[in-house]
């Protein structure tokens, strides 16, 4: 951080555009210049986590300037021009561009805008799988924002008793984000949903999930394997899709013909042959499977698993030798073949087709610059110690400050179990036996549930006990 005295010019608007509105005003931070390197602003106190801060949301190197607060606040008003001298319209454009903005800079996932009470609404940005209030729309201009979503992504603006999907694109620091919106019908009113899709330079590779070097080891063995067959389960939000697309990253080679059916596809891949569901069309999950198998495909991503027909074809396809890697809404690993035979799969095909299920949750890693020694309860003690993972005196909790907006936490990490399906266990599928009766036999083959790949991080100080205990429990490891 240096001192500089500059005097405002032109380019304080190209500083502004960097800093959100509300942001500005909650912090009393000023932009000033920016000359295409570091952003000058004028703060009322030298504060180095609120450097940090502005530093983080606008990711440039930060220059600051002294300067009275109550100056600080009438510059403001001029920098951002007050709501009252602009037509009611493009104040709407304007908010829902600080919305986005705010949202791309905090890396939030999804955007909340609901309606409350007389008239006014409010947006939260779902941040690491907790919502975050953002602000609050006053009356009118709840209602301008939402229609104004609507037009964007082509929805029905006319129709709002009814749910409706669109899509649109989001322009922001010379960047563009693909948005998919839905929209319900709450009490007269309408809630939307605007979820960002991943785009596929930012989908990590596999080796950067999280996943303990063996697990990940296992899993990289058997998805190149031709024929596998590859379940990612886990419940809405525990990150499969990511786990699924680094998965497909990792098959994606020049020479082979990957294809996809998604519903809907949550990040365009370039080079994979890519089919979105469209029931209202005709095209479901099976009828664009059979057209793609016909092309021969050497690898094949399935959305989700969650109909009979998708489940046999999908078997099918793997004993004749393609590669398959899709998603299951399942608890945990042991319990796919369970779920799978309730959606129709035949267990004898079942137990040859299947290769793998892993399972995950995604947990949310302490903040750095806040965390606080502590020490873990002896039921962690118990279990580490039976899976040599035993939290040790580098255990960590949450405490928060203003990097972290006092939630102690600050970004996620994936925790993984993988079952493999070896010749005992597809018998025991075969069988038909039960998630616990897996279990015993998959203990024996080197099977370790969730709460164990928990603790890991625990142990090293990553993540707290109270944390992983959302997601998962001791009980699952006895
Ligand atoms: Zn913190």
């Amino acid at each position: 951080m240096t001192e500089s005295s500059i005097t405002p010019d032109v380019t304080q608007q190209t500083a502004a555009a960097l800093v959100s509105r509300s942001f500005a005003y909650d912090a009393d931070v000023l932009p000033l210049a920016y000359d295409g390197t570091a952003l000058t602003v004028a703060v009322a106190t030298q504060n180095g986590e609120l450097v940090e801060r502005i530093r983080q949301i606008t990711r440039k190197e930060i220059r600051t300037v002294a300067m009275p607060v109550r100056e600080i606040r009438d510059a403001l008003k001029l920098v951002y021009p007050a709501a009252t001298t602009r037509d009611a319209d493009s104040l709407a454009a304007q908010t829902l561009d600080e919305i986005f903005a705010e949202a791309i800079r905090t890396y939030a996932s999804d955007v909340h805008i609901e309606p409350m009470v007389d008239r006014a609404g409010r947006v939260r940005l779902d941040i690491d799988g907790v919502l975050h209030h953002d602000r609050t729309l006053d009356g009118g201009l709840f209602e301008r924002v939402v229609s104004l979503v609507k037009v964007r992504a082509s929805m029905n603006t006319g129709e709002s008793r009814v749910p409706q999907d669109g899509r649109l694109c989001v322009t922001f620091d010379g960047r563009s984000f693909d948005v998919r919106a839905s929209s319900i019908p709450v009490g007269g009113l309408e809630k939307l949903v605007l979820r960002f899709l991943q785009r596929f330079d930012l989908v990590p590779d596999l080796e950067q999930l999280g996943m303990a070097s063996d697990v990940l080891a296992r899993y990289q063995r058997a998805l190149r394997r031709p024929g596998s067959f590859c379940v990612v389960a886990g419940p809405t939000g525990s990150g499969k899709s990511t786990t699924a697309y680094a998965s497909l990253q990792t098959l994606r080679i020049d020479r082979a013909n990957v294809c996809s059916v998604e519903e809907p596809i949550e990040c365009r891949m370039p080079g994979i042959a890519q089919i979105a569901v469209n029931e209202k069309a005709g095209v479901t999950f099976p009828v664009a499977l059979r057209a793609l198998l016909r092309q021969n495909p050497h690898q094949l991503f399935i959305g989700e698993l969650r109909d009979a027909d998708t489940v046999s074809i999908a078997m099918q396809a793997s004993l004749t030798g393609i590669s398959l890697v899709t998603t299951l809404h399942a608890r945990d690993a042991l319990r796919v073949p369970a779920r799978l035979a309730e959606l129709g799969a035949n267990r004898a095909t079942l137990a040859s087709s299947l290769t793998l299920a892993v399972s995950q949750r995604l947990v949310r890693t302490l903040c750095r610059r806040c965390k606080i020694k502590t020490s873990v309860s002896s039921q962690a003690l118990a279990v580490g110690r039976r899976y040599g993972c035993a939290p040790s005196a580098d255990a960590c909790d949450a405490h928060g400050c203003e990097a972290c907006a006092f939630s102690g936490f600050q970004g996620r990490i994936g925790i993984f179990e993988i079952l493999e399906v070896k010749p005992d266990l597809a018998a025991a599928i075969e069988r038909g036996e039960t998630p616990a009766q897996l279990r015993t036999i998959a203990f024996a083959a080197g099977y370790r549930p969730m709460i164990v790949d928990a603790l890991r991080h625990v142990a090293s100080g990553a993540t707290s006990e109270g944390e992983i205990l959302r997601h998962v429990a001791y009980e699952d490891a006895e």
